[in-house]
């Protein structure tokens, strides 16, 4: 992704990528109150497409933070699968 877009998201910017994965945030509940599969899976990769832009931005291994903070079990019970109330 950053291949694809680093130089246009370094153009961009931070807060204007950030406001660009909210939109697309949005997008994504839209589908789903309109119960369209089909647009909910094209917004679940465009969230994740930016989310990506948004990690390369801040230099974050996105790969990396997300298996520290959530490996095969979960960080708060340390169960597998989770045993936390719901939310
Ligand atoms: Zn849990």
């Amino acid at each position: 992704m950053n291949q694809l877009y680093g130089e246009r998201d370094r153009i961009r910017g931070q807060e204007k990528t950030l406001i660009w994965l909210q939109t697309e945030m949005g997008e994504l509940f839209e589908a789903y109150l309109k119960n369209n599969m089909n647009v909910l899976e094209e917004e679940v990769a465009d969230v994740f497409a930016w989310l990506c832009s948004v990690c390369n931005l801040f230099g974050i291994d996105l790969e990396k933070v997300a298996w520290e903070k959530y490996p095969s079990i979960c960080p708060k019970c340390q169960k597998s699968p989770c045993e936390c109330s719901l939310r």
